[in-house]
């Protein structure tokens, strides 16, 4: 195999990489973990700092970027046991408070979320809206006292069960139609109006997802993280590194099932030469290969984009390394269950499971076709259809 390494890795960075990665291996001896296992992942991650590389160092993070984060979560998946709440909670929630939050919003949340203390779903997608954020209604109304009333229901907000807050995407009363603006609201999972019901998925991951509903949730004047007018900027904060994550949490499934497929190629042996002697079996683990590096490539300039400020440049290439990503691992999942025969759908080699996960890569956080879309019209100037 091809070194792991990417061409903005600087020797911490290969450093980096090389001790999460030896740090995976040590827990996934069987593959993907359960949820106690991951618990646990977790807290041990958190202990090493590796759960808050990209967060400021004032805060206990470590002084990194999404860069940083982005190697955490690919070498831990490639490793077979990938974070999916580091998408959601240091990359989105820590991103969007270091960068737009209160000093005592940071001093609350960013020595927890860095260390893994504490945890933070987001929740943007509702029912009615989908891809289309700009249909969103959760409504937040100001009291005369400063504070907040939030209503409104959001679907497939992960981790929710295990979060201590989540932020949430809303937009105010007198902004309630038109073009969104939207506005971010920490809120705890204890406050009254918030309650949350577990959506069963065909997904073989420990991290759940849940419908919200937030009915007369009150919040004080501080949920609020950043300025209530600054439009699309705040929310795209969050949104580019979720994009970069999850090429990252991608990237990394797809590394371990091809892994995986390649050494059974190399030894099963049902005729005169193992498997991966007959190019039909070689040259799709082959394509794989290049196709997942490629992928890297793009993920790794969009994530050297965004550290370096160009928040426009960043967006546009986190699309299209999140969709490159997507393509790359559906693809790289498909053909390792298949490399392996009938073992490939079996519990104990562990892969079948992969080929949903693999799948919400493709949907989420924006499906393929939306970032298509962005393609089109954002840098092919194309005329727009809705
Ligand atoms: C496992 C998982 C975890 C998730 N976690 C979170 C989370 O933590 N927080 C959160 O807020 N959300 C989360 N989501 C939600 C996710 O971001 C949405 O599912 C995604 O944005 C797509 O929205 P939708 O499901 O409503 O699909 P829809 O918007 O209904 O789209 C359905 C299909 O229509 C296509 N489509 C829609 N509009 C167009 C168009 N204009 N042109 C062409 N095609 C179009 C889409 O590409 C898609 O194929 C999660 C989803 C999954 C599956």
């Amino acid at each position: 195999m091809t070194s792991p390494h990417t061409p903005v890795d600087t020797p911490e960075r290969v450093a980096l990489r090389a001790a999460v990665s030896s740090f995976a291996k040590g827990h996934a001896p069987g593959g993907p973990q359960e949820r106690d296992g991951v618990r646990q992942l977790w807290a041990e991650a958190g202990k090493l700092g590796y759960l808050g590389v990209n967060l400021p160092e004032e805060y206990g993070g470590g002084g990194g970027g999404i860069t940083e984060l982005s190697i955490v979560l690919e070498e831990l998946g490639a490793a077979g046991c990938p974070l999916l709440m580091l998408v959601v909670s240091p990359a989105i929630c820590g991103t969007v408070i270091a960068r737009f939050g209160t000093a005592e919003q940071k001093e609350r949340w960013l020595p927890g979320l860095a260390d893994g203390s504490l945890t933070m779903a987001f929740g943007i997608t509702e029912p009615d809206a989908g891809s289309n954020s700009h249909r969103i209604t959760t409504t937040a109304r100001r009291e005369d006292d400063g504070g907040w009333i939030l209503n409104g229901r959001k679907v497939f907000i992960s981790g929710v069960d295990i979060a201590d807050a989540t932020l949430i995407v809303g937009r105010t009363e007198d902004a309630r139609t038109g073009k969104l603006k939207p506005c971010l609201f920490i809120v705890p999972r204890e406050a009254h109006g918030f309650s949350y019901r577990h959506i069963p998925m065909e997904l073989a991951a420990a991290e759940k997802q849940f419908e919200v509903v937030l009915d007369d949730v009150r919040l004080p004047a501080d949920a609020l993280v950043g300025d209530e007018d600054a439009g699309l900027l705040q929310l795209f904060a969050g949104l580019n590194p979720e994009r970069i994550m999850t090429a990252a949490f991608a990237l990394g499934m797809g590394r371990y099932a091809l892994d995986k497929a390649v050494d059974y190629a190399r030894t099963r042996q049902v005729w005169k030469e193992p498997i991966g002697a007959h190019q039909a079996i070689a040259h799709p683990l082959a394509q794989s290969h290049i196709e997942l590096e490629l992928a890297r490539l793009m993920m790794a300039k969009a994530a050297y984009l965004y550290d370096m400020g160009d928040d426009a440049g960043a967006g546009e290439a986190a699309n299209m390394a999140k969709y490159a990503a997507g393509e790359a691992t559906v693809k790289a999942v498909d053909q390792a269950v298949h490399t392996l025969g009938g073992n490939g759908l079996t519990a104990e080699y562990g892969l079948a499971r992969l080929i949903t996960a693999a799948r919400v890569a493709r949907i989420a956080p924006v499906s393929r076709e939306m970032i298509l879309n962005y393609v089109s019209h954002q840098t092919l100037g194309l005329p727009k259809s809705y």
